[in-house]
């Protein structure tokens, strides 16, 4: 007797095979099962997705190869993780198999199941050694009432919650009741807990692991993220497929784990860029997330949920949208523990600084003051820095200033304008984009602050955080632990430095050079500006005996901005109902949906062209009455390693539609590579609800 198993492999995305392949087999394989396939002259991992006991029409024993082996001592990955995998895989236009594979611990690949076998005995033996589950109630803080209300509420609630909690206000410690409360609910029960950049947080993983292994054991928790060793990311995944991990902490990538007992998701940060993926299916881990706890819990019994908790000071529009309409829960917590302030807000006016200064002799002064007294500054940059908008005459987007050709394009349009010499609003003759590294600012800061001296008679000191100081691997937790030791005065960085740190020592926290998020090309810089200073103002008086003196400068060319008058207040919901009204009447998104057609070419033309051709094989596709297709434009940044870059904008008014329309439109995209329009191009990829168009 003989079985027909369809198998999913690593297929590129565009490669035209089919969603799975036939093989034979001996044994009845259940779905999930782990198998070794031989595809042309390799043999490859695959994932059983069914497995046929007659088989499939045309295809004949002769004709088919037989499964080479299966993964032994590995149960099958479950229903619920094939259905996560099979939805991230339509909705974001890949293959099953590249989704279901990429999610999969590259090492599975190479091991043999005698090393697989000695894997498994490492990791049960590992969690034998350690401590076991004591059973008492490990040792948190007193809630405040405002924790405690979330956490009754987060108890009851039916829909995704979303954690709406100021920047300490101790959202970390309703992550870590909630997560007990989850793990003593049921005996094999798991918690998701995902963090934008796991490297930044070093606290967080502390935190959970003084909180859990002396109640579940050591290896209970375990992280997955992409600085792992292949080694460690294979025991990490093991431990949370086969329930020895109770936690798993990691990045976006942990959100297509393999967690049989799933019953809480934690998202934190959860309006953060970084859930969403750039490269091969670019799924939003955040999506994902609040998908994947709606098909946990549907297996579930009646009364039993996997819950979802999205946490931010500052959400996603989105996120923001969905708890308006009553789809999410918005659960609020105002204040900060110990009754803190949030920092004051002072605007510095550039327009009447001297002439040429980086920094404001103002908040020079203000900085001196702080570092007399033994408190500590963060000065923020921008990365990028180009202080001129226009509004395009045919959009209600902004243009995007292209350095190579000098011209300004419209994104959403092609518009296409010369640039002028001058800024026509300021006179600016500086139109180019002036980068200012941190290491000019850190040594310019250095000489300003040459006199000033702290409290222990010794030199200010100025040190510097960014990609390039935190990039040998653990340098990042030196500097860190320089900063909380009060070594350093004031921190120079990038955005790395606003992001979760609980600096005690920090009063004031200055933004030098944020004009260029108001007036982006991109729609949705205001947003990620307004959450970058509030996380950035967050950093500042988290001690609450300090907290009345704090404050969060900001340097800029337009101080009657309506951004800073919320946030001001640190009114985030005013901020977001007026954003929400914006998108609203030029259909973006949440209301509008989008996606991006993006090809990369040996020439900008051949990108366009490519692009181009396939809007015009459109024409006639289902739900192409549904869907804007616009004009091919460069991408911002046009062109990287010699390779030219250019996307197309899809756009339509429901999500369902969009979806039709791509997966109608995904084969005639295959089908115009192979046209002469398309000599020359590289590749190309199709990304849904895109952070960036
Ligand atoms: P958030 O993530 O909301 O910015 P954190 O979770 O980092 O805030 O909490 C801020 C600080 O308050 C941390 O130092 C934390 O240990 C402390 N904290 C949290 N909850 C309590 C509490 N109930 N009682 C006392 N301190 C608390
Ligand atoms: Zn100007």
């Amino acid at each position: 007797m003989a079985f027909w198993p369809s198998v999913v492999v690593a297929t590129p995305a565009h490669s035209g095979v089919g969603a799975s392949l036939t093989y034979r087999s001996e044994l009845l394989l259940r779905p999930g099962t782990l198998v070794r396939v031989p595809l042309g002259a390799r043999e490859v991992l695959g994932v059983v997705w069914d497995c046929a006991t007659t088989p499939p029409e045309g295809l004949t024993e002769a004709k088919t190869k037989a499964v080479a082996g299966v993964l032994e001592g590995l149960p099958p990955l479950n229903d619920r993780w094939r259905q996560l995998v099979r939805f991230a895989a339509q909705y974001y236009q890949r293959s099953l198999g590249e989704v279901a594979l990429a999610a999969l611990p590259p090492q599975l690949r190479d091991l043999s199941n005698v090393q697989l076998a000695r894997r498994l005995k490492r990791r049960a033996q590992a969690s034998a050694d350690g401590p076991g589950p004591a059973g008492d109630v490990a040792a948190g803080h007193d809630l405040s009432d405002e924790q405690r209300q979330a956490l009754d509420a987060l108890a009851d609630a039916k829909a995704p919650v979303l954690l709406f909690g100021a920047t300490g206000s101790g959202k970390t410690e309703v992550y870590l009741q909630a997560t007990q409360r989850a793990l003593f609910s049921q005996a094999e029960a798991q918690v998701l807990v995902m963090v934008p950049e796991i490297n930044l947080t070093p606290q967080l993983e502390a935190r959970f692991r003084e909180r859990f292994e002396p109640l579940c054991g050591a290896g209970a928790v375990v992280c997955l993220h992409s600085g792992m060793t292949p080694a460690q990311r294979l025991s990490s995944w093991l431990a949370a497929h086969t329930g020895q991990a109770r936690i798993v902490l990691g990045t976006r990538m942990a959100v297509l784990a393999s967690l049989p007992g799933l019953r809480l998701i934690v998202v934190d940060e959860e309006h953060d860029p970084s859930y969403k993926s750039q490269e091969g299916a670019r799924y939003s881990a955040r999506d994902l997330a609040v998908y994947r706890g709606k098909v946990e819990s549907e297996a579930l019994e009646a009364n039993a949920r996997c819950q979802v908790v999205l946490g931010s000071a500052t959400p996603s529009l989105e996120s923001w949208h969905a708890a308006d309409q009553g789809r999410y829960l918005r659960l609020a917590m105002p204040a900060r523990i110990g009754g803190g302030a949030l920092p004051r807000l002072r605007l510095v006016d550039m327009n009447h600084q001297p002439k040429g200064a980086v920094l404001a002799p103002p908040l020079i002064a203000a900085m001196a003051e702080r570092i007399e007294r033994g408190e500590q500054c963060l000065v923020l940059l921008n990365r990028h820095d180009c202080g001129w908008k226009s509004a395009c005459p045919h959009c209600s987007a902004y243009r995007v200033f292209h350095k190579l050709d000098r011209t300004l394009r419209c994104h959403h349009c092609g518009f296409t304008e010369r640039v002028p010499r001058a800024c026509p609003d300021c006179g600016n003759l500086d139109v180019a984009p002036v980068g200012r590294g941190t290491e000019q600012v850190e040594e310019q800061l250095a000489g300003l602050l040459a006199d000033v001296k702290r409290p222990d008679g010794g030199p200010a000191r100025v040190a510097r955080m960014d990609a390039d100081s935190t990039r040998l691997k653990g340098s990042l937790e030196v500097q860190l632990a320089t900063m909380h030791s009060g070594e350093v005065d004031v921190l120079v960085g990038t955005q790395m430095i606003a992001k979760g740190h609980d600096f005690r020592r920090i009063t004031l926290v200055a933004s030098i050079n944020a004009d260029s998020g108001l007036f982006a090309s991109d729609y949705r810089a205001p947003e990620r500006l307004f959450a970058l200073l509030m996380q950035a103002a967050g950093r500042a008086g988290r001690d609450a005996a300090q907290s009345a003196t704090s404050e969060m400068w900001v340097q800029t060319w337009y101080p009657q901005h309506p951004l800073f008058a919320s946030l001001k207040q640190h009114d985030f919901p005013a901020f977001a109902t007026t954003q929400l009204t914006e998108r609203l009447s030029a259909g973006m998104p949440p209301y509008g949906h989008q996606a991006l057609l993006r090809a990369d070419a040996r020439t900008q033309q051949a990108a366009q062209a490519y692009l181009n051709a396939a809007a015009q094989a459109a024409v006639g596709l289902p739900h192409f009455e549904d869907v804007t297709l616009y004009p091919a434009v460069p991408l911002t940044i046009q062109r990287v390693a010699n390779v030219e870059r250019a996307q197309l904008l899809v756009e339509a008014a429901s999500r369902g539609a969009l979806q039709r329309f791509l997966t109608a439109w995904q084969p005639v995209l295959l089908q115009t590579r192979s046209l002469p329009e398309a000599r020359g191009l590289v590749r190309f990829a199709v990304d849904v609800d895109p952070l960036v168009i």
